[in-house]
């Protein structure tokens, strides 16, 4: 072995160890579940990389997960066999927080224990969960491939550095010895471990083996397994089992797992698909938007399995940007184990796949509407501007992704967008014969916009667009069920049928009355403006600025000069 080398934390994540150990501690069993979906990531790995380099395979041992303690030396071990790590891998992974989001994460705290727990998860920093239980934590691993001598053992107290020495380790894969902090003897118990295995790692798919109380029948091996050890959990995939088997608790922690989230979903939706192509989806909508949503490398959420097999992450292949929120899994039976990303970009199964997943998608996303419509209010809220890209963005979807669209309206009663393009149509008035809108930056500028005078006046309803992405909505959106979009601040007021044959004359009569005033301003303005002309459409307003019927809105110019497109 080498000397021994002590490095320092970042900053960051002493404040953030620091943070986990008091506000998670109420949830301190969730150490077991991370270290264990670490270990199930870590043999998902090896077995993809072997697909490519058969080498990798030394030992014909099979790809398990083990958990024991020891009583004397307070110490609870979790081992896996899986893909391990070089040093500098455990340098970048273990002792810094290599992704960008701590930031974000320490400024998305509330104070409040359970928000917090539920953010820690989605933040990528499981392993040090590890320190809430633990004073002193010894990790030992060997990365798949590198020679014997290449072993690492890192260590740390949690309180600001760690040590790393080059050690001899002949075994593949990642051991964690966790010395428990004063106090939490408790867990030392074999009962204990079983449980929250179960309770939250029941679905990993891989064995979790405990070793035997050596008091009763130590030679207890049902199903084959290593003597004096048995298995756990249930090790087999979730999504391959029957939906009748399955219980909402065990889709929950399912869903933690391949989310990463600490929330349970709102929705999934769990179906095996016999036609051409034979596949399984296990797809869920998490009940809040992950940190990174609107970052432009935000990653999308599904795993795509080959015959149970992890293969690799979605990276929009499987699931299209508007739908990047959905997490989960795809087994297909059709596609070749040693898929590659090409393979992927320009394969017919998974066209055939993505599709049928989007339709079931929207379905899901449909029937949440009707039967649990304050689930959908959540998933609209946390949702809602990421699927109105898909207006734009799908056009073959796009009248289904229309009817999920929900609007604050001159009706609503609070700002909540609770209205549907359907109710909107529903409630439209004799002689109507539009949907109008009004597009301005906030919700508040779009209330007192004088263009809503002449609608408020005679009750007719009007969409209050304040998002980004709502120019996009309804350039893309040119109708809904037959009738067009209008905008309420482009073009003449027209209001067709809605305008009583009194009125279009009290409006000539006023341009004749009014023309000198109107040939002023021409002069006065010059060639600021297009035209200057009289309106019916202001009641208390003297004046507004309306944008020309053809033009597209200087919002959208603006967005497309931003964009950079
Ligand atoms: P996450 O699992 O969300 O990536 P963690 O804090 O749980 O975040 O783990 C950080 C990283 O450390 C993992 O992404 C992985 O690269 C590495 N790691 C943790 N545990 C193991 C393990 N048992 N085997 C190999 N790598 C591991
Ligand atoms: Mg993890």
């Amino acid at each position: 072995p080498t000397q021994q080398e002590r490095f320092s934390f970042q900053a960051e994540v002493v404040q953030l160890l620091d943070l986990m150990i008091h506000s998670l501690y109420s949830n301190k069993e969730i150490f077991l579940r991370e270290l264990i979906s670490n270990a199930s990531d870590a043999i998902d790995r090896l077995r993809f990389a072997k697909l490519t380099d058969p080498g990798l395979d030394e030992s014909d041992e099979p790809l398990q997960i083990r958990v024991s303690f020891d009583k004397d030396a307070r110490t609870i071990t979790i081992s896996d066999n899986g893909i391990g790590m070089s040093r500098q891998e455990v340098m970048d992974n273990i002792g810094t927080i290599a992704k960008s989001g701590t930031r974000e994460f320490l400024k998305a705290l509330t104070g409040d224990q359970r928000k917090d727990a539920t953010l820690i998860g989605q933040f990528g920093v499981g392993f040090y969960s590890a320190f809430i239980i633990a004073d002193r934590v010894t990790l030992t691993t060997r990365r798949a491939g590198l020679p014997a001598a290449e072993g690492v053992r890192w260590e740390s107290d949690g309180r600001g550095e760690y040590a790393l020495e080059t050690i001899e380790r002949p075994a593949r894969g990642t051991e964690i010895v966790l010395h428990l902090r004063e106090g939490e003897d408790e867990l030392l118990n074999d009962f204990r471990l079983r449980t929250i295995i179960r309770k939250y790692s029941d679905h990993i798919s891989l064995p979790i083996l405990m070793p035997d109380e050596n008091t009763e029948s130590a030679e207890g091996t049902e199903s084959g397994d290593a003597p004096g050890e048995t298995v756990v959990n249930r090790a087999s995939a979730l999504w391959a089992r029957p939906k009748s088997e399955i219980g909402e608790q065990e889709y929950s922690e399912f869903y933690k797992h391949v989310a990463h989230d600490y929330a349970d979903p709102l929705a999934h939706l769990h179906a095996k698909m016999e036609g051409t192509y034979e596949y399984t989806l296990l797809l869920f909508i998490p009940a809040h938007a992950p940190f990174d949503l609107w970052m432009p490398e935000s990653r999308h959420g599904v795993k795509l399995h080959v015959q149970r097999v992890f293969i690799m992450d979605d990276t929009g292949q499987l699931m299209p940007n508007y739908l990047r929120f959905v997490r989960g899994v795809i087994d297909s039976s059709d596609l070749p184990l040693n898929v590659s990303r090409e393979i992927l970009q320009s394969s017919r199964v998974v066209d055939s796949i993505r599709s049928s997943a989007v339709k079931r998608v929207l379905k899901l996303l449909k029937d949440l509407a009707e039967k649990e419509p304050d689930k959908y209010a959540t998933f609209w809220g946390e949702f809602g501007a990421v699927l109105k890209e898909g207006i734009a963005e799908d056009y073959s979807n796009r009248d289904d992704i229309a009817r999920l669209l929900r609007f604050t309206t001159t009706k609503s009663s609070t700002d909540t967008p609770d209205t549907s393009l359907a109710d909107y149509v529903a409630r439209m008035q004799e002689g109507q014969e539009k949907i109008y809108y009004l597009i301005a930056p906030t919700l508040a500028a779009a209330k007192s916009s004088p263009h809503l005078e002449i609608f408020r006046e005679k009750g007719i309803e009007v969409l209050l667009l304040s998002d980004p992405v709502d120019n996009w909505v309804v350039t893309s959106l040119p109708d809904f069920d037959g009738k067009r979009l209008q905008s309420v601040a482009q073009g003449a007021s027209d209001l067709g049928a809605l305008e009583d044959a009194a009125e279009k004359e009290a409006n000539e009569k006023a341009g004749t009355e009014l023309a000198a005033l109107v040939e002023r301003l021409k002069k006065a303005l010059g060639d600021r403006v297009r035209d200057v002309r009289t309106t019916n459409r202001l009641t208390t307003s003297p004046a507004c600025i309306v944008a020309g019927e053809p033009d597209i809105e200087m919002n959208l110019i603006r967005r497309m000069q931003g964009s950079g497109m």
